[in-house]
């Protein structure tokens, strides 16, 4: 019995070692199919710094801590375990066999137990989670492959049972040391076993631990797509060659349109040759970068994108995380049609060929997301079936809720820009409603087609001068800041309330500012986030220009969009601004006792409930959290009360991603789902605010409030942001009395 045994053990190690090798240089290969990458191994001391920190100190996991701490037991334990593995191969032939130096060393042997039974403990925890959706629900694993996940902690489950059940078997050979040396194991097995029984026992259930180690890698030897195991291996290089050296997620600025290893230029563009002009974005699996591809393989398909992201929340056919497992299928599908030569692709299988031909963004896609939705599934009208279907890569709002999540370091983003930068500059194809943003953008410098001599009507009214450059100040080396207006806070009611808020507490706290009026042009947020780079870099250069002129240096904006593109991705083209948003400097001036809030009669600014509601390009993707909720905590009297959803995980308003200017025509609307989640924290009281600190979420929320208040709810609740609420405090109670601009909106042409 015990020759069988060993020699099953011996065969089955050769047959995983060898499979899984084959199976590394294949998973290798796929990768090389991928586009050189920018900037991916620069600072090394500090990438093994983030690789260590966020591996054994599990920073991203921990994200959902329960999870995360179970997860961390199990990572430590299949590292640590692996002695036990060697242990086993030695007592296949000496029963008695232990490790040389450690092997009776008693904290060695009691870190053995500990971690062991902990770990069952907590692959019988994640078991009860996947299954019973205990504390985190069981929606994030929709469309994850179970088989997949079940085989591998059931794998978790045996090796740990192997590993206590020989410790107690080997508590019973002589001259092992006793219970000392057993505290956690000696009462598993009975005593009294004869010698012979003890020793056959202990060969037969090493080489069980073995096979079951074994079997684990001719499985994934044999499934190349099995994220939920290969992220073992993979995600340590994934993490490595993230995006961002500091060990942040790939957020903020989006990355320029890589043209074979090197960055898209206004000035490239001009010396693009007309095929090159194919390679703008991403049209085919190969055309994403090898980080890319890497990504797509590391996917464990743990669903904590899912269940972040608003799409998904909200009945539309994306799940980042069907996306990134979709894109990984076809990629090792493909793999083989493009590492063949030429002339030996006709001789490929034909489901490889096939494969070959799947347009990448095309309708049709046969995705899990849009059945489980209750979705239509579309076939393209030449019966090709898309990879990703355009539904899906239109329904992202790019709020980054998917990649401040993932354990690993995946960056949807980045791949779902990509995607639509090839649809929109390559083939034209983009949701018809971008037609009008992009005619506006190239026109008018704005998203409303607005004229740009309307750009400083907010300003009418006020009662102080507001310094335009170039006007009343040669240039912005005289003032403390230049006031970034961006087009909402100039040509959005709304959001000019906020503008004349945010000029007015400046004026009162001595700040010296100016503006660039009419010379200022959209950043081109929006632009960018649809995939047209070639508006988005006309506005930049301009704005580069200008602002270059104007001698910009410290920089205040309400807009977070502006912040981003300001402080993040004009640097790409070398220009370096140090920009804050306004609720960071005003929360700065009341600290300083510059600005001084205060109680306002009974009923009155004191008297309000607030929540606060992140916006995703001032929170995730700038990781400003704290100056807009000191500053309304600072307000006397106000009650400050936070949604369910908020900072890191704070849930998207339904407008960034350039959604802002397009239709939502599938599911719910964001925007009410976020709403709903404010009136319920607000409840009943007599004057509530939803405070924020962007104009597109402010406009989303203003029509989920209208909406709402439509159906007979939210009567008492207004939407404010930050600034306004502040200087509702700093006069004292008395109501803002903003001028009306109605009637000087410039008319649309
Ligand atoms: S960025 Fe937001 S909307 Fe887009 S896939 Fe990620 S979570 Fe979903
Ligand atoms: S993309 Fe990341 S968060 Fe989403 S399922 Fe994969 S590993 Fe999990």
């Amino acid at each position: 019995m015990t020759t069988v045994a060993i020699v099953l053990a011996l065969l089955i190690t050769i047959v995983g070692v060898a499979l899984f090798a084959r199976a590394v240089a294949r998973i290798v290969g796929v990768i090389k199919v991928g586009q050189p990458t920018l900037g991916r191994g620069d600072e090394p001391g500090r990438r093994w710094r983030n690789l260590f920190v966020e591996s054994f100190g599990h920073t991203r996991m921990l994200q959902l801590s329960g999870v995360g701490a179970a997860h961390w037991v199990v990572f430590i334990g299949f590292m640590f375990l692996f002695l036990t593995l060697v242990t086993a191969y030695g007592q296949l032939f000496d029963p008695a066999f232990a490790l040389p130096l450690i092997g009776h060393f008693f904290l060695y042997e009691w870190l053995t137990e500990a971690i062991t039974w902990i770990m069952i403990v907590s692959i019988l925890a994640l078991m009860a989670i996947r299954f019973l959706g205990v504390g985190v629900g069981k929606g994030r694993f929709f469309g994850s492959r179970t088989w997949q996940a079940v085989y591998v902690e059931l794998t978790i489950l045996g090796i740990g049972l192997c590993i206590l059940f020989l410790r107690a078997l080997e508590h019973q050979l002589p001259e092992t040391g006793g219970r000392f040396h057993f505290p956690l194991t000696w009462f598993l097995v009975p005593g009294g076993l004869g010698a012979e029984t003890i020793a056959t026992a202990i060969v037969v259930l090493a080489a069980l631990k073995i096979i079951i180690s074994m079997a684990w890698f001719c499985v994934i030897g044999l499934n190349l797509t099995m994220g939920v195991a290969w992220h073992r291996f993979t995600a340590w290089p994934n993490i490595w060659f993230k995006r961002e050296a500091s060990g942040r997620p790939a957020l903020g600025a989006a990355q320029p349109v890589n043209v074979g290893g090197t960055p898209l230029t206004m000035e490239s563009i001009e010396e693009l040759e007309e095929d090159a002009l194919e390679q703008l974005g991403v049209g085919r699996v190969e055309d994403f970068s090898w980080k890319g591809l890497l990504d797509f393989t590391s996917c464990t398909e743990c669903g904590r994108c899912q269940s972040q992201c608003p799409a998904w929340a909200t009945g539309k056919p994306l799940s980042p995380k069907l996306l990134v497992m979709g894109l990984r299928e076809h990629a090792y599908a493909k793999a083989p049609w493009l590492q063949a030569a030429e002339s030996a692709r006709a001789g490929l299988p034909e489901t490889v060929r096939a494969e070959a031909e799947r347009p990448l963004v095309a309708a049709g896609a046969p995705d899990a997301a849009a059945q489980a939705h209750g979705g239509p599934i579309q076939v393209a009208a030449d019966g090709a079936v898309g990879v990703i279907d355009p539904d899906v890569l239109w329904s992202c709002t790019a709020c980054g809720a998917c990649v401040q999540q993932c354990p690993v370091d995946i960056e949807h983003v980045d791949h779902i820009l990509d995607m639509r930068r090839y649809e929109v500059m390559v083939k034209s194809e983009f949701p018809e409603e971008l037609n009008s943003l992009y005619k506006g953008l190239e026109s008018k410098g704005n998203p409303w087609n607005l004229n740009k001599k309307g750009r400083m009507d907010w300003a009418k009214g006020l009662p102080f001068e507001v310094p335009g450059v170039g006007t009343d100040v040669e240039d912005l080396t005289s003032v403390d800041y230049l006031f970034w207006v961006g087009c909402a806070g100039a040509f959005e009611d709304r959001a000019k309330k906020t503008t004349q808020a945010v000029a007015e507490l400046l004026h009162t706290a001595g700040v010296t500012f100016a503006v660039l009026g009419k010379n200022e042009t959209c950043t081109g947020d929006s632009a960018r986030r649809s995939g047209n780079e070639f508006v988005y870099l006309q506005l930049a250069e301009e704005n580069k220009e200008t602002l270059t002129e104007a001698k910009a240096q410290k920089v205040v904006t309400t807009c977070p969009h502006c912040l981003n593109t300001l402080r993040n991705e004009y640097r790409q083209l070398g220009l370096e601004l140090d920009v804050v948003h306004h609720t960071q400097l005003l929360n700065r001036l009341v600290r300083d006792g510059r600005l001084t809030p205060a109680a306002g009669p009974a009923g009155s600014a004191g008297g309000r409930t607030i929540t606060y509601h992140d916006p995703c390009y001032l929170g995730r993707h700038n990781q400003v959290y704290a100056p807009p909720r000191e500053l309304l905590g600072g307000i006397p009297g106000a009650t400050v009360t936070e949604m369910p959803r908020h900072g890191t995980n704070s849930f998207c308003c339904g407008a960034g991603g350039a959604q802002m200017w397009m239709e939502e025509r599938i599911g719910t609307r964001v925007n009410l789902n976020r709403t709903k989640e404010a009136l319920t924290v607000l409840g009943q009281s007599d004057r509530a605010a939803v405070a924020t600190g962007c104009p597109f979420c402010r406009v989303m929320l203003s029509d989920g409030v209208t909406a709402e208040q439509a159906d007979g709810r939210g009567e008492n609740v207004e939407v404010l942001d930050v600034a306004q609420l502040l200087l509702e405090s700093v006069r004292r109670g008395e109501d803002v009395e903003t001028p009306s601009t109605a009637e000087e909106q410039p008319e649309a042409e």
